[in-house]
């Protein structure tokens, strides 16, 4: 396996020079191009590792796995009166549609917008909770989030305030707009490595077996949603080609990484910091397809 892995490395690391690093976010510019990594932990904690496997880097839109999870929890499947589980078709950051009359929640927890009405949902300390769900299911106390990509995000994010205030006008989401984009933007800046993201994958596609409670919901309803869900949105607005292509239920994020669950089967995470023009890794992408296919992994 470990073999394998490495060439599936070596065939793709040419492409992330296609691709370039996030740079509307300044802090994440200065990611190293270079880097390449993958972890693998099978449903027997079998782990499997190649490259920069221990390289932290940012999670942010794989985040937004988390905070569904919890919201999920907090609120059982009355999540969906506020955000919707239907595919998306715009830009990952769209205000586009969030303020016509018949629109009455965004498309689903996978874009910005969804995001951050889900965000929106968590009870208490929605930050300490959100890190400390992390901390659990990955079993890495240290986790927390990057002060500097977090203040980067805080100053330059005004498409996601405007998003927020838009959809508080709008009475899409009852919270305080900025206290929400706070968690956000903090949630986003989480720094994880590519095995972190296997074992938070390998939970969700386990079933998300092992935790103490699940407040408002049952695991089971729980880890179908999130796979559904990710399936439709978690790579933005190309997901039903990812779908037909890799066929594994992902979630991807502008710092790089890609959180795919192979249901009852395995977790991966891949990590790669340039992106295509959607806003995938470039070389994750690929990597996902050329492992779909020598391990047989489509769920299609
Ligand atoms: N923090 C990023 C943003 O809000 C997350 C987006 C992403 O990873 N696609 O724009």
């Amino acid at each position: 396996m470990e073999k394998m892995l490495e060439e599936v490395l070596e065939e793709n690391r040419a492409l992330a020079k296609q691709g370039k690093v996030a740079s509307y976010i300044p802090a994440l510019s200065k990611a190293n191009p270079n880097h390449l990594g993958i972890c693998i932990i099978d449903e027997n904690k079998n782990i499997y590792k190649q490259g920069d496997f221990d390289v932290k880097f940012t999670m942010q839109s794989i985040s937004k796995v988390i905070a569904l999870m919890l919201a999920l929890m907090d609120n059982g499947e009355k999540v969906f009166e506020k955000v919707g589980r239907e595919g998306t078709e715009e830009p990952f950051n769209t205000l586009y549609k969030l303020d016509l009359p018949h629109i009455k929640k965004p498309v689903n927890p996978m874009i910005n917008a969804g995001a951050i009405a889900t965000t929106a949902q968590i009870k208490g300390d929605k930050i300490q909770r959100i890190l400390e769900l992390i901390r659990k299911i990955t079993e890495n106390p240290s986790i927390n989030y990057n002060k500097g990509v977090y203040l980067s995000e805080k100053a330059t994010g005004e498409k996601n305030k405007a998003i927020a205030h838009l959809m508080r006008a709008r009475e899409i989401m009852d919270e305080e707009p900025d206290e929400v984009l706070d968690c956000y933007f903090k949630q986003c800046s989480i720094e994880v490595t590519a095995c972190d993201l296997a074992k938070i994958a390998i939970f969700i596609s386990n079933g998300c077996k092992g935790l103490e409670s699940y407040g408002e919901i049952d695991r089971k309803t729980l880890s179908r949603n999130l796979l559904a869900i990710m399936t439709i949105g978690g790579m933005y607005n190309i997901s039903g080609q990812y779908a037909a292509e890799a066929g594994v239920p992902s979630k991807s994020g502008v710092g790089g990484g890609i959180m795919a669950a192979v249901p009852g089967r395995m977790g991966i995470g891949v990590f790669s910091p340039p992106l295509d023009e959607n806003g995938n890794s470039i070389a994750g992408y690929e990597i996902m397809k050329s492992l779909s296919q020598r391990l047989n992994l489509s769920i299609f």
